[in-house]
């Protein structure tokens, strides 16, 4: 390997034989999702279709749609398709890099409307706030920082949502926006968005769904009748909503969608790009992939919304099961899960030490900061036999625990 890298360094021509050999060794170390350890992701092994779509349209930069009309096309098609599960009949977004890119396209848009309402021209940036629940993605942090404004934290209720009075209390005249999530990144749980719309209708606030990964399961599973609740632009204080292919969709990454419901908040956010064959741009990333774009559209027509009900019901089934069984094992479930997401710690042993036992056995759990507990989101990788695996090895565990 010293000798290798040695090589490496001059950057001398090598053979495309040694190259993937190379590459195969460093992909070795990787974990696949086909094995069924990794528990704690919210991606999962992209569909073959995707795949293949995908590579089809590698050179495609919708940084520059003027070259790729028809690719731009697509775009739109997959923000008109997803729009259309999010009951919104004219929409307009871009499909970006992800859940994140999509959040802090939103703030900014919030951002300047505000601004724009109030006339204000320079930043007088410290005194912005977004309200935001507790359990809220940490790329609102990120948008905090690049955007300057003061994130307004929200305690949540007995069920883990957005308290709604203390929403209502934190509002002022500084106040940008309200997010709430629709399926929260540690447990699933869908903040009350109608309640929040209302809010944003009597005081003219900006409200923003960020519905990441839940955007992907809650239509397709009340299409089959699970009665989750409505956090989609039906409501009509709702401005705009994050929701990623690359979660739940089965696309490849990165794909993730923002979706608004007026042309001016993606106007609010274009800058003049004079070299390019279109002359303003809203997307925070320039140079961009079309080929996602396309390996969304593809899975989009080839699953249909009844594909995506069985696979989400497929994974609301598996969850249950890890649910109960982790519950008759004397596990405490930290709610019931909403989406197909568990979270669990046992209450005679420390959370920390069950991470390194279960890590011990070649699993790959993720923990939750708030409340501190083992988070499994399970993918449409995650088989039922894998789940069956994974219990047997807890009750090793505890019998390592002598509990
Ligand atoms: C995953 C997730 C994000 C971030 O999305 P990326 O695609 O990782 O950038 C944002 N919000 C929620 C609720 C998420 O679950």
């Amino acid at each position: 390997m010293e000798q290798s890298n040695d090589h490496m360094m001059k950057n001398e021509p090598f053979e495309e034989e040694y190259i993937f050999e190379k590459l195969k060794e460093f992909k070795s170390q990787d974990l696949t999702y086909s094995s069924g350890r990794i528990l704690g992701s919210m991606c999962s092994e992209p569909h073959p279709l995707s795949k293949k779509v995908h590579m089809d349209f590698l050179e495609s930069n919708l940084g520059d749609p003027g070259l790729f009309e028809g690719t731009k096309a697509i775009e739109e098609e997959v923000i008109k398709m997803i729009a259309s599960f999010l009951s919104l009949d004219r929409p307009y977004g871009n499909v970006v890099t992800g859940g994140s890119e999509a959040n802090i396209m939103a703030m900014r848009s919030a951002r300047n409307l505000y601004k724009e309402k109030n006339g204000i021209k320079n930043q007088t940036a410290e005194s912005f706030e977004v309200i935001l629940p507790k359990s809220a993605h940490f790329s609102f942090k990120k948008a905090s920082d690049m955007l300057s404004f003061k994130l307004i934290e929200i305690d949540l209720d007995d069920e883990y949502r957005m308290d709604v009075e203390s929403v209502k209390e934190s509002i002022n005249k500084n106040t940008i926006a309200i997010v709430g999530v629709a399926g929260t990144t540690e447990l699933g749980i869908i903040d009350p968005i109608e309640e929040l719309s209302k809010i944003a209708i009597d005081n003219d606030i900006y409200l923003h769904v960020d519905a990441a990964f839940g955007g992907f399961s809650i239509p397709f599973l009340n299409d089959i009748g699970y009665n989750l609740p409505n956090f989609d632009f039906s409501n009509e204080g709702v401005s705009s909503i994050t929701i990623d292919p690359h979660k739940m969709g089965l696309t490849v990454i990165p794909a993730g969608c923002i979706v608004y419901r007026k042309k001016n908040y993606l106007d609010l956010i274009s800058v003049d790009s004079p070299y390019l064959t279109v002359k303003k741009q809203s997307t925070i990333v320039g140079t961009r992939s079309g080929a996602t774009s396309a390996a969304t559209w593809a899975m989009l027509k080839y699953m249909g919304r009844e594909g995506y009900s069985e696979l989400a019901n497929g994974c609301m089934i598996n969850t249950n099961f890890l649910a109960d069984a982790l519950f008759k094992e004397g596990f405490n479930l930290i709610t019931k899960p909403q989406l197909n997401i568990v979270s669990f710690n046992h209450p005679k042993i420390e959370t920390n030490d069950l991470v390194k036992s279960i890590e011990d056995k070649s699993w790959k759990v993720s923990i939750t900061s708030y409340p501190r507990a083992i988070r499994i989101v399970v993918m449409p990788h995650i088989k039922h036999t894998h789940l069956m695996e994974f219990m047997r090895d807890l009750r090793e565990i505890k019998k390592e625990f002598d509990v």
